[in-house]
């Protein structure tokens, strides 16, 4: 039996309707190992791609555990060094438009929480 869990959309089946609507799909070019090779219209090669958006996060170190590498403790790490081979040249540079409004959000969203905090100093 399928849930409504099951049909949200997640990050990465968010991202190829982006990608499926946003890009030509003629090439027929699929590069192994990019997540986003379903679509056939990979090019430029496999790139670094980073697995945690930049934009997300106002502080650069974050701390990360559950990796094999971290199992059992959290370990600060720099934003930028978390990057993986899995996603093609072309597939990248075609979300950097999505990765820069999702930043503009979330910085939205962090300047209405800094509003609220600090009216909640003032006496009401
Ligand atoms: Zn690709």
């Amino acid at each position: 039996m399928r849930t409504l869990a099951d049909n949200a959309l997640s990050p990465k089946s968010a991202r190829i309707y982006y990608l499926h609507r946003h890009m030509p799909t003629d090439s027929l070019s699929a590069i192994e190992g990019c997540w986003a090779a379903c679509l056939r219209n990979c090019g430029g090669g496999i790139s670094h791609e980073h697995l945690v958006s930049e934009c997300l996060f106002k502080d650069q170190l974050i701390f990360v555990q559950g990796l094999p590498w971290c199992i059992d403790k959290p370990k600060p790490v720099r934003i930028e060094t978390l990057t993986g081979k899995i996603l093609c040249k072309d597939h990248n540079a075609a979300l950097s438009h999505l990765d820069a409004t999702a930043g503009r959000g979330f910085d939205a969203i962090r300047s209405a929480v800094e509003l609220n905090e600090q009216r909640g100093k003032f006496p009401a």
